[in-house]
């Protein structure tokens, strides 16, 4: 994705990893190949591989550069992080987030928010990195900003999962070194950047607002993780905590935004990453913006 201009704001995006290792079938498992067949036209080569039969995922996140602040929104899955139970995520040194972070023209130091959408492994990563044997925040001058709910649910989730390891790794080290703030899902920054609810995906998910002139983006983390839910604004992927939420949610999300000029950039699709919701007689459609 190259960097966008949304009113006086760049948004630049950094990615940890893209891939087409995931079937469909794991993620969507009621959607039969048909389907993707039948947007390949717009589809093909950037959404799904239809050589593979795969659909094609990034893992990122994005810096946002206003003149008043820079902001991190999701630090992905980060370096050296034990996850064994999950190999995608387990990427040790292979991944590019800090390199093209720098490439953006941003320091660590220079961070004064970072915003993770909510807790799932893949949104909190680069949080920390592993320094003379402990978890230091990335980050030195920076609050993190996690959601209320967030913090309550996966700090009392049984120790031993998955998902704690993810916590105690990339959330304890900084509630410990004072960064944190832990705010409410609709937490304002100033009139041109604030968080707002949309819950469904996990229990206390926010999206970043970012406002500047007439000009508008929303980062909207995993209201939706593949543009054929534009096409099928139901469906929802198996690791939605709350499907009934979520869907409630995506379809506010797509009737708030179809067919306006508003910059969408979501959490996992692949580049060109940003783009727009339109309307369509057959749900919705993604425009990505090239
Ligand atoms: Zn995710």
């Amino acid at each position: 994705m190259k960097p966008k201009t949304v009113g006086d704001i760049t948004i630049a995006r950094m990615v940890d990893k893209e891939s087409t290792e995931h079937r469909y079938q794991n993620w969507f498992p009621d959607v039969p190949q048909e389907v993707f067949d039948s947007h390949r036209d717009w589809m093909d080569p950037y959404f799904f591989d239809y050589d593979a039969g795969t659909i094609i995922f990034s893992y990122h996140g994005f810096v946002l550069k206003s003149e008043r602040h820079t902001v991190v929104v999701d630090t992905c899955i980060g370096n050296d992080k034990e996850r064994e139970a999950r190999p995608l995520y387990h990427l040790r040194n292979d991944t590019r987030y800090m390199d093209e972070l720098a490439a953006a023209g941003v320091h660590p130091e220079e961070v004064d928010y970072v915003m993770c959408t909510h807790l799932h492994g893949d949104h909190i990563g680069w949080n920390t990195k592993f320094e003379n044997g402990v978890w230091k925040p990335t980050f030195p001058n920076a609050k993190y900003l996690f959601s209320r709910k967030e913090i309550e649910y996966w700090s009392s989730i049984p120790e031993d999962g998955n998902h704690r390891q993810a916590y105690r790794d990339s959330v304890s080290p900084i509630v410990e070194a004072g960064q944190s703030l832990t705010v409410e899902t609709d937490h304002g920054i100033d009139d041109s950047l604030w968080l707002e609810p949309s819950e469904g995906h996990t229990i206390g998910h926010y999206s970043v607002r970012a406002k500047s002139n007439d000009a508008e983006a929303v980062l909207c983390g995993d209201v939706m993780h593949h543009p054929i839910q534009c096409v099928m604004p139901d469906l929802c992927t198996v690791f939605c905590m709350d499907q009934e939420e979520t869907r409630k949610t995506r379809k506010e999300f797509f009737e708030r935004h179809a067919d306006t000029d508003v910059m969408v950039f979501p959490g996992h699709f692949a580049a060109p990453t940003a783009g727009y919701v339109v309307g369509h007689p057959d749900g919705y459609r993604w425009k990505p913006d090239f």
